[in-house]
Order: C-alpha cells, then structure tokens, then sequence
C-alpha cells in the first residue's frame, strides 16, 4: 500500500517509519524546505509511551542525549520572594521516563530514523484530494500528481489535509480562552540552562535558555478574548505590546527584542475536536486530528504514540484499520482533552489565590519522594494520562526483510 503523509513534525516520521516497517510505501511531504526542515521550535514533553515507541526505533539515546537539560526554575511575582523549582525533580512521579527537548531537534531525530524508510518530499504541500474509494488522487502545489491508497494528515493544529478534506477549521477548533506567544532572542539576563517565569492573575510570562543555541525562548501565555489574523505576524506583535507594555518586571527587555524576532509565534489555546479521524481513505494523526491545545496537553506524546498505533492498526486490517486506530487511541485522546484545560487554569493563574499558593506547591511536589510524588499524581488526570506505559503489541506484523531487528 502507497500513503502519503502530510507534515514531517513528530507524528509523521514516526508514522512512516512504523509503516515502512510492517512493509507499507510512505511518502511524507513537508512544506518547510529541506534546508529549514529541523529548526527551532518550542520545547516538547515525551513521557513514558512516546519514550517506549521511540527506543523501539532506535532514536531513544539520541533524544535523551538532546534533551533541554533545564533543570531549574525561578518563580517571580509581584510582591513575593521568589520560589525555586527543582524541575529535574517535577516529573519523577509521573512518568518513569520523560525527556523535555526542543521540537527541532526532535523533528530532526525521528526524521533521521525514518528517511530510509521513506520518500521525502520537501517544500511542497497538498493542493487536492479526490477519493474516489479505491485511493486518493492527489495534486501537489508543484505541479505533481500522483495516486495513493491512503492519505493521513499529520500537519498539525492548522492541517491542511484537514481543512481539505473535513471542512474549514473555524468548524473544529476550540478556544479554552488563553493565548500563547513564543519568540527566540539574546540571552540577555545570561540564563544558561535555567528557567524564570513571572506569574500574575491571568498571565504567565517565562523565559529558558537554549542551550544548542545559546538564545532564549521567551512565552508570553495569557488569558483573554482577542480579534486578529493568524497570519498578520506584525499586528499579533503589536497585540502582544498593548497587553504586555505596562506589565513591568523584565518584559521591556523582553519586547524590546519583539521586533528583531525571526520565530515570532503567537496563537490562541486551542483544542481541535472532532467526532472522527478519517473520512474515506484519508486520516488525521496527532495535532491535526485531536491538538489538546499547544502547551497544556502533552501533544507530543500523543502524536508519537498515536501514530505508532496507526501504522500498527494499519498493518493489522489495510485501509479499515483507520477505524480501529480510532477506537485504540480514543481513551488517550479523551484523557487529554480533559487534561488540557485544567493545565491551562493552572499554569495561567485565574486568582490571587492561585498566584499566592501554586509555586509554592510546585516547589514542594518536586523535594517529595518519587514514591509520594506517584501517590499524589495517581490521585489526578495529570498521572492517568502521562505515567501510562501500556502500548499494543503489533511485533508479530514486523516484515523482517526491513533489515532491521525486530524489537
Ligand atoms: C509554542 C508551543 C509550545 C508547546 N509546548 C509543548 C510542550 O511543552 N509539551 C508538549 O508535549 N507539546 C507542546 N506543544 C505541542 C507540540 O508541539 C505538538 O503537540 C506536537 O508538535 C504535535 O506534533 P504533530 O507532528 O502532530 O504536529 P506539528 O509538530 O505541528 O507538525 C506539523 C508539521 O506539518 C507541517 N505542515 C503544516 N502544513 C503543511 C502543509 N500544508 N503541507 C505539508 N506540511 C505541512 C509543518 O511544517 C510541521 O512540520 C507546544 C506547541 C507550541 C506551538
């Protein structure tokens, strides 16, 4: 079977190297250009699943050996001491394995992995789908056309194989009502590996040294209602400015930079919700199909884990294995969904009450025993959907000529 994957993120290449593996023929296209492919990004959770998938491809090394290696935060608040945050600490109790790394370098390791496995197709998108229900004709942006058995979107919150082929996304995207924005800039504080957030009533502002780059990351995730173009990067700049000018504590350094900013992105929380993943023979994984929200819901691993059980499921029944796929991962999407918006509530105060007391429990989960930190975490949806090891077995259906060792 021929299937094109659109998006070289996280859930693609995990997806085709899976596919490939149980004897499928995957093309992935990627609308970065090679040369971009990889770069940047924003930091990224795997926890135990996604941890488990990614050792069974032989990329668990490489991502522990990437990993962010932040291990400290400072809490800031207006008229308060500040708290230390032990963050090497704050997810012993949740996941026996969890890596934080750069989406990039993620991207750029599951690729490695996959790009024998797969064709590549960069700096090109898809322009149509037509499924006619034997497979999916298909034109690029470029000119190309070509038939495949299936197409699976893997494009992320704003999928374009989504809005082709499930409707515009106004229809399926769900703001909790938080916005995040995210831009690159000198390490003018001399952060190092360290992390500092500021918290107030409805706004967290961070920052955390790169350390392959020596730049930090600083975010900005606050709540609200706002109006604007998701492509109009200047007027979201000039937003984050009016919201932000008068704030204090370190931002005028921070918007200082905002201009110069290259990555500037900025973007309302949101979840996209969909009753379901496929439509003939074309199919959603990860963001695209269920984004809990960016930031809030622990995407990645889903991605990750989600695409692992498609290629699996894919491998089990051919094309009506879209429909198991759905039934296997429909618990964690759920979980999730849930998750997300108690996340966002949390981590973006709603009340003096909770800028008073939340880094101070942060700070003491993190010096509790690992047996303690389980026992608290076991009590929550945080625990249920993120210490989770459970994956199905689809060894059996491994094609051993892949030339590689069946794990
Ligand atoms: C600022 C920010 C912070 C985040 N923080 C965290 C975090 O702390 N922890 C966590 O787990 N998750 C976090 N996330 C979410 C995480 O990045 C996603 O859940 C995860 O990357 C999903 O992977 P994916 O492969 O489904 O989609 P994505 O990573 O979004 O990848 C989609 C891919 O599709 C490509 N693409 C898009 N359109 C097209 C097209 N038309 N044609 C071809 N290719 C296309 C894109 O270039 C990209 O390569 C964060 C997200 C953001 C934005």
């Amino acid at each position: 079977m021929k299937v094109l994957i659109s998006g070289a993120s996280v859930a693609g290449p995990v997806l085709a190297y899976w596919l490939h593996r149980y004897g499928f023929e995957p093309t992935v296209v990627e609308r970065t250009p090679a040369a971009r492919h990889g770069l940047g990004g924003h930091a990224v959770d795997l926890y135990s699943a996604a941890a488990e998938v990614t050792s069974r491809m032989g990329c668990w090394d490489s991502i522990e050996a990437a990993r962010s290696r932040l291990d400290s935060m400072t809490v800031e608040r207006f008229g308060r001491r500040p708290v230390e945050v032990d963050l090497s600490r704050m997810y012993a109790g949740i996941s026996s394995r969890h890596v934080e790394i750069l989406r990039g370098e993620l991207t750029k390791i599951l690729y490695d992995a996959s790009r024998g496995s797969a064709e590549y197709l960069f700096g090109d998108s898809i322009a149509t789908l037509d499924d006619d229900g034997e497979g999916v004709d298909v034109t690029f942006d470029s000119g190309l056309e070509r038939r495949f058995d299936l197409v699976i979107g893997a494009d992320g919150l704003h999928s374009n194989v989504r809005r082709l082929a499930f409707g515009p996304e106004t229809e399926v995207l769900r703001p909790l009502g938080g916005y995040l924005a995210v831009f690159s800039m000198p390490d003018v504080f001399g952060l190092g590996n360290h992390m500092l957030a500021h918290f107030s009533v409805g706004n967290l502002v961070g920052m955390y040294g790169v350390r392959q780059t020596g730049q930090v990351r600083a975010a900005f995730l606050f709540r609200g209602e706002l109006t604007y173009d998701h492509r109009d990067k200047e007027q979201q700049k000039a937003l984050l400015v009016k919201r932000f000018g008068d704030y204090g504590w370190k931002v005028p350094q921070l918007l200082e930079q905002l201009p110069q900013a290259q990555d500037f992105y900025f973007d309302s929380i949101a979840q996209v919700s969909l009753d379901t993943w496929h439509r003939g023979r074309i199919g959603l994984v990860g963001d695209a199909g269920y984004s809990p929200g960016p930031a809030v819901g622990g995407g990645t691993s889903l991605a990750v884990v989600a695409a692992y059980v498609l290629a699996g499921e894919l491998a089990k029944a051919g094309a009506a294995g879209l429909r198991n796929y759905e039934d296997v991962i429909r618990p964690l999407v759920d979980n999730s969904r849930k998750l997300s918006p108690k996340t966002m509530g949390t981590i973006i105060p709603g009340s003096a009450l909770a800028v008073r007391l939340m880094p101070g429990a942060a700070a003491t989960l993190a010096k509790l025993p690992t047996s303690l930190q389980r026992l608290v975490w076991s009590q929550n949806e945080v625990g249920k959907v993120f210490s989770s090891t459970a994956l199905p077995d689809y060894s059996d259906l491994l094609k051993p000529e892949s030339g590689q060792p069946v794990p």
